[in-house]
């Protein structure tokens, strides 16, 4: 069978591209198929246009588009991603006459308000794609019917969208390696975070604004070190990455699994400059250490508030006093770049909270200068999560709002807290 891979177009205000890694592990689990990708998002000139041409070109039996994020979510402006989205799905129903599947982290969490709002997708992968894309394929190939296939949305002869039921979470140990010749990696690996490697899929951690957990598990399952160090040489012998991203949620949580990766990229000498998500809670000196050895240069923290209340609203797993001590950590070694994420304006926030937060990013900046990096962003409300029972029994949405357009959570009482940083991220030029 011919399958087209394709990236959904995320429009003319999205940000630097990121190599589509999940288009990649599908490739990589359909022997048998004749398989070429198209990523609108680095097409150039016109990207629909681009992406008919790809189609017309490859003429495919069946198109597999991948929705990663319906919109830029938490950041402090949201965009939408939608619009483009539609016109990828328009295009491929254009020029191909093959099944239009849809699958992704942005489609499973809205899967069946979108199978609802665009006949066009004949079925819809819901959460991890490899093992259901591939046998759905293979049940088109040989003509059987695809309702067997768990994990899937499927159309009944009205056209109505119903689900074929959860299947197993993938073994990471049985995964192959994503196939990152499927594009070349060349515009990706221009933008520092625009190739990522994942060691591990799952996170046991619960902030309440996270779809993290439905979408991938709270159970963690590991990929083999040497597995991760060989894909990093690859990336790097291979494909020509200069540097690369973990794409864990967060990379040093179990800390026995992330120390067996760095011990074997040391190993194997598979030590590209990276950056991860750290956990402020249980870091330590040697760990940082070793992972400077394997090449970390950037640590990213996202602690999201400064307040203990609002951490703990949060359902965040520090406290300020572990913030503050694994800032010293990194600050200290010297060796690092570091970069923060914050709410504005979380449950739970408070006047005071913000106020030493700034003197926090103050202090950072003057210590580390242009090697301490802040965002601000404003919390977006997602499906499945924690933060939207919240925004429920807040009044800020209602029980059936499918929250495809997006929704910003910004504690009521101190709202003001919140138009204060617009202003002054206004006036920074933010
Ligand atoms: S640590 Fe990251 S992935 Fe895990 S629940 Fe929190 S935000 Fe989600």
């Amino acid at each position: 069978m011919k399958i087209a891979l394709v990236q959904s177009w995320l429009g003319p205000q999205a940000g630097e591209p990121v190599f589509p890694i999940g288009l990649a592990s599908l490739a990589a689990s359909l022997p048998g198929h004749s398989v070429a990708a198209f990523d609108p998002n680095v097409a150039g000139g016109d990207p629909m246009a681009a992406l008919a041409e790809f189609l017309r070109d490859f003429s495919p039996d069946m198109t597999g588009v991948s929705l990663r994020n319906i919109d830029s979510t938490n950041t402090r402006v949201n965009v939408s991603y939608l619009k483009p989205f539609s016109d990828t799905l328009a295009v491929v129903r254009r020029e191909t006459t093959g099944a239009l599947v849809v699958g992704g982290a942005g489609f499973s969490m809205f899967a069946k308000a979108i199978m609802a709002s665009w006949p066009i997708i004949d079925y819809g992968v819901a959460l991890e794609g490899e093992t259901a894309f591939a046998a759905l394929a293979d049940a088109l190939a040989r003509g059987n019917a695809p309702s067997s296939v768990p994990s899937l949305f499927c159309r009944d002869a009205a056209g109505d969208a119903f689900f074929t039921g959860e299947s197993a979470k993938i073994d990471l140990l049985m995964l192959a390696s994503p196939d990152f010749s499927l594009l070349p990696l060349a515009p990706y690996a221009a933008v520092p975070w625009g190739v990522g490697v994942e060691t591990k899929r799952g996170c046991a951690l619960s902030c309440v604004y996270c779809p993290y957990g439905f979408l991938n598990g709270r159970r963690y399952r590991y990929k083999a070190p040497k597995q991760v160090a060989a894909e990093i040489i690859a990336l790097r012998d291979v494909h020509g990455a200069r540097r690369f991203t973990f794409l864990d949620s967060v990379f040093n949580v179990p800390v026995d699994h992330a120390r067996a990766v760095l011990d074997a990229m040391i190993a194997a000498g598979a030590t590209l400059p990276w950056s991860a998500w750290f956990a402020e809670r249980g870091l330590d000196r040697d760990f940082l250490e070793l992972a400077r050895r394997a090449g970390c240069d950037t640590v990213i923290f996202s602690p999201d508030a400064f307040g203990d209340a609002a951490l703990k609203k949060l359902g965040k797993a520090s406290s300020v006093a572990e913030i503050k001590a694994a800032y010293r950590l990194v600050r200290d070694l010297g060796c690092f770049e570091v970069s923060y994420n914050f709410f504005k304006n979380p449950p739970g926030q408070t006047l005071s909270a913000a106020v030493d937060m700034v003197r926090f990013i103050v202090k950072a900046r003057r210590e580390m200068g242009k090697k301490a990096h802040f965002e601000l962003n404003s919390i977006r409300v997602e499906p499945h999560t924690a933060l939207a029972k919240l925004a429920e029994a807040e009044g800020l949405i209602a029980p059936d709002t499918d929250l495809l357009s997006p929704v910003l959570y910004s504690q009521k009482k101190t709202a003001y807290i919140e138009k204060l940083f617009d202003i002054l991220l206004r006036a920074a030029g933010k």
